[in-house]
């Protein structure tokens, strides 16, 4: 299909979104998808690259033995920081959490090439296609700070496919992130098309309860550290094993 560019979006979105001058029409009388992806356990297994980095990096800043072991998935990375610093009596400050963050952010890239991660099934075959589809707008909705989630990403080569996001930088809960997410992707979309539908995609019940803070419709994919039936529990509107049937998750997104 050919794109002669007739500007119903604005100039700064990536060109695959103007590949079709028929699907920008299509897109902006039907309204635009948003989708907002989860990171660990949904796009990719990071093989505990990210946990292993962010102890390490907190031992290593707040002269610690071992840190706490508290809950990672769902959670936000400055909530995570939070919880290590209430369990290790640790002062809760700007201050400290930089301290954290840049001493993980150091690490992370050589923890990811140390471990044996892995994009999940299906992923990199339907990011592809969704990039082909100029309704749809591809963003992430991760507890992830945004530079992590990008390291992550570009390490497992899928960074191109998202442009922009709600990050856990300073969300210490994923309600704030799914709400800074849907203000990015409005921001995005910069009044060019109605955004119609928003779907969460994601792996553990926090993801679901995030989407319904922003009104959105929520798949759960049961490949992180969720079984289907915890996930089945919080009531997503899809429940997958995974995301490698493309033609079912396109029919849903799409
Ligand atoms: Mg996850």
């Amino acid at each position: 299909m050919e794109s002669n560019n007739s500007f119903v979006f604005s100039s700064h979105l990536p060109l695959r979104n103007l590949r079709s001058t028929h699907h920008v029409v299509d897109g902006y009388n039907r309204g635009m998808r948003v989708l907002l992806f989860d990171i660990d356990g949904t796009l990719i297994s990071t093989g505990g690259a990210g946990g292993a980095a962010l102890r390490e990096a907190f031992r290593n800043a707040f002269n610690v033995v071992e840190a706490a072991d508290v809950p990672f998935a769902g959670r936000t990375d400055r909530g995570i920081g939070s919880n290590l610093f209430r369990e290790h009596q640790i002062e809760d400050s700007e201050t400290n959490w930089t301290k954290l963050r840049n001493g993980y952010l150091e690490r992370l890239p050589f923890h990811l090439a140390d471990r044996d991660g892995r994009v999940l099934d299906g992923v990199a075959t339907l990011l592809e296609e969704l990039s082909k589809l100029s309704q749809v707008a591809v963003g992430l909705l991760t507890g992830n700070t945004d530079r992590g989630a990008r390291i992550k990403l570009s390490h497992y080569e899928l960074n191109e496919h998202f442009a922009f996001g709600g990050f856990g930088d300073e969300h210490r809960h994923r309600n704030d992130v799914a709400k800074a997410a849907l203000q990015e992707a409005e921001q995005y979309l910069n009044g060019n098309g109605k955004l119609e539908h928003v779907w969460v995609i994601g792996d553990t019940p926090l993801d679901v309860a995030c989407a319904r803070a922003i009104d959105a419709k929520v798949i759960a994919v049961s490949t992180g550290g969720h079984t289907a039936e915890e996930l089945s529990d919080a009531k997503p509107d899809v429940l997958l094993q995974s995301l490698a049937d493309t033609e079912r998750v396109l029919e849903l997104l799409s």
